[in-house]
């Protein structure tokens, strides 16, 4: 299979923006078994920003653009030099793609970043693709990896994405304020109901919430392609999801 992993920046770091190196580490071993399966794996990681802000040592995530585009680049290049040298340990090579909005939306552009990433997965390297952000402003940002991954999987014509997210999965309720809250194993179709289900942005770290997941639900669902929602703080979970076991919450395409 072909697949799209995006983990969220609440996943990858904690609250002080330092990695959480125990859960890098075996996100990197269960991709990298997962390669040696024989799956072609597109990771999406976010983190760059909020890695920034710890290595910087900043009280917060930025809120002005210098600070965030600084922050950011600063971050992704710490981001980048950890995926190296754990997927290194496996024996994968990692590959770097930052893109815009405008990558996407361009024809030319676009067809020569799908051209670059088959031609990665034909070598065997592993495509890590994050926003640019050092160089995106909002007019031409996609603006969350939620929404950017899914672009990614219909760009490469994926037959699964899995958001890694701090959450199980989607919810009849928002878990963090309703205790009745259940959770929801498989949507079959986005309606109006389902979609109002999600609440505002997850974490101060990142972008995302449940509003951009569903959003990247409904890109790629629309093209044929499934998605699942899972907690990211165990990836071994990854080997569940992609043996289409049922763990968080599978939108069906
Ligand atoms: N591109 C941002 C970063 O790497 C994350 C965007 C998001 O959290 O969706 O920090």
């Amino acid at each position: 299979m072909r697949i799209v992993i995006k983990i969220g920046t609440s996943t990858l770091a904690y609250k002080t923006g330092r990695l959480n190196i125990n859960l890098m580490e075996s996100l990197c071993k269960t991709i990298s078994d997962l390669k040696n399966a024989g799956h072609e794996i597109i990771l999406v990681s976010s983190g760059a920003i909020g890695m920034g802000v710890g290595k910087l040592s900043l009280a917060e995530r930025p809120k002005d653009m210098p600070t965030k585009q600084a922050a950011a680049a600063v971050g992704q290049c710490e981001l980048m030099y950890r995926y190296d040298r754990l997927f290194s340990e496996y024996n994968h090579t990692v590959a770097q793609i930052l893109i815009t909005g405008e990558d996407v939306e361009n024809e030319e552009r676009h067809r020569r970043f799908r051209d670059t990433v088959f031609r990665l997965l034909e070598l065997g390297a592993l495509p890590v693709i994050n926003e640019n952000d050092t160089v995106s402003t909002a007019e031409i940002a996609v603006g969350d990896n939620d929404t950017l991954s899914a672009i990614v999987a219909t760009s490469v014509n994926a037959d699964l994405l899995i958001l890694l997210s701090d959450i199980d999965g989607l919810y009849s309720a928002d878990p963090r304020k309703d205790k009745n809250a259940t959770l929801i194993p498989t949507v079959d179709k986005l309606t109006d109901e389902i979609m109002t289900l999600a609440g505002g942005a997850g974490s101060s770290l990142g972008t995302g919430g449940m509003a951009t997941k569903l959003r990247a639900a409904k890109i790629c669902t629309g093209r044929g392609i499934p998605m699942v929602i899972a907690n990211g703080s165990r990836p071994e979970r990854l080997y569940d999801v992609v043996a289409g076991k049922s763990v968080g919450t599978r939108f069906n395409a």
